[in-house]
């Protein structure tokens, strides 16, 4: 059996230090907005380069309480990429903003820089690129067209934690990078946990605020909030982590070089389009025959997936807007794209059995 990512080698690597992480939260009897959290916000924003970082309670609270903060709200629009998972339209429409879906670089999966300048209006608020699958989308592009019209640039960071981009990491480009600790992210804790990253200190201060019920003072609520907040085991597990990002990183950069390797001449494999480090959230080829992949790796119990079938503006939730639209790269994409096993642990014979598994599928192809 192959998965397509193992947690729980992860989790027996560093099983002495999680579990004494975990118990000395547990008697320390603070499980909210206590010690952990307070030092993995440092911790996090000393690892990125960012001047502020605000824990909360998931990737998608990360971009909603972000958007929110930089002040989008009903009528705005936000252009960002039909080719995403749906968290990143879903945080625009909490907020009564519209998403505005562009499409994208078949080869990057990231949004196509080139198409989103035709897609601002005078409406047009914020523009929220998403790495995909660990790829920095051109943040130089983009970075430029946001300083021109005068737009919020909010970075989906979910997928592409530790992710340089020109020396940055990706993230500390716009006013806020939002990220998920979804267990199975490059860093993930064990439950649902976000992050967000800001320049200012009136972002950090109004994140603060609104993640805590509208309060900076205990009983005192300036304005509506929510209860968004990072727990201190999930704090204390991440601190474990954090401090093995680089290699985890490049242990599912390992990964992708030799599946590039052997791959290269059966299936379109991810093309380094020499904007940032790809970190290999996920190790998505392109093929025309995905269904007799499939097939044959499930037959040798080997996992793989399909990220994304359906682009957002083919989804039910935005039929009503998007009924005409036709964003061709994205639905060639998503008819055509696979997603293999990938993890930072996992051993070379395994990646050579997904790899000669392809190999035997496309034999008289
Ligand atoms: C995982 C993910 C999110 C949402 O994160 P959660 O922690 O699951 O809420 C948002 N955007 C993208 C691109 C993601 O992959």
């Amino acid at each position: 059996m192959i998965p397509m990512v193992d947690l729980k080698t992860q989790y027996h690597n560093l099983k002495g230090e999680i579990d004494r992480a975990v118990l000395d939260a547990l008697e320390s009897s603070q499980f909210i907005l206590g010690p952990n959290v307070a030092a993995f916000e440092q911790e996090v924003a000393d690892y990125l380069g960012a001047n502020h970082a605000v824990a909360v309670a998931s990737g998608t609270d990360a971009l909603h309480l972000a958007l929110l903060a930089a002040g989008v709200g009903p009528g705005d629009e936000v252009i960002t990429s039909t080719f995403t998972f749906i968290a990143t339209a879903e945080a625009v429409r909490y907020l009564g903003a519209t998403p505005v879906f562009v499409d994208i670089d078949s080869r990057t999966f990231n949004i196509d820089p080139a198409l989103i300048e035709q897609a601002i209006t005078p409406r047009t608020k914020a523009v929220i690129p998403v790495h995909l699958f660990g790829q920095p989308a051109h943040l130089k592009v983009i970075t430029e067209i946001c300083d021109r019209h005068g737009l919020l640039l909010i970075e989906d960071c979910a997928q592409s934690f530790g992710a340089p981009a020109d020396g940055r990491k990706t993230g500390t480009y716009g006013a806020a990078g939002c990220y998920s600790f979804f267990p199975s992210k490059n860093l993930g804790c064990y439950g649902d946990g976000g992050l967000v990253v800001c320049k200012t200190d009136d972002m950090a201060d109004r994140l603060r605020m609104l993640r805590n019920h509208g309060s900076r003072q205990r009983y005192h609520h300036d304005v509506i909030g929510f209860n968004s907040r990072l727990d201190e085991i999930q704090a204390a597990i991440l601190r474990v982590k954090l401090r093995r990002i680089d290699e985890f990183n490049e242990g599912r950069r390992r990964v992708a070089s030799l599946y590039n390797e052997l791959l290269w001449d059966m299936v379109q494999t991810p093309l380094i389009d020499g904007n940032g480090l790809h970190v290999y959230h996920q190790y998505t080829v392109m093929t025309n025959h995905r269904e007799l992949i499939m097939a044959k790796l499930a037959e040798a119990g080997i996992a793989s997936a399909i990220y994304y079938p359906i682009p957002l503006h083919r989804q039910a939730v935005f039929a009503d807007d998007y009924a005409d639209a036709i964003l061709p790269v994205a639905e060639h994409t998503a008819n055509r794209c696979l997603s293999l096993p990938i993890y930072p642990e996992m051993p070379e014979e395994s990646i050579r059995l997904v790899a000669d598994t392809i190999s035997e599928a496309l034999i008289g192809s």
